[in-house]
């Protein structure tokens, strides 16, 4: 349950936490970055996260629009 602390907006923080914690496998070799973690860009209402395969270079980015 979240009720506590709020630090900005809870759409933000529900995503980032997505993030964190899911889809860390890189689709191209397989590997499982377990300490790895999304980068979260945050521009407007618009985010971006980037995963960076450490194995075999792979970038992966995802945007998504918090304005639609
Ligand atoms: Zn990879």
């Amino acid at each position: 349950m979240a009720t506590g602390r709020r630090s900005g907006n809870s759409a933000f923080d529900r995503l980032a936490s997505h993030y964190d914690d899911v889809d860390l496998t890189c689709p191209a070799c397989g590997y499982e970055d377990e300490d790895g973690r999304w980068q979260k860009k945050v521009r407007g209402k618009r985010v971006t996260f980037s995963h960076v395969c450490p194995s075999c270079g792979e970038v992966r980015t995802r945007t998504i629009d918090l304005n639609s």
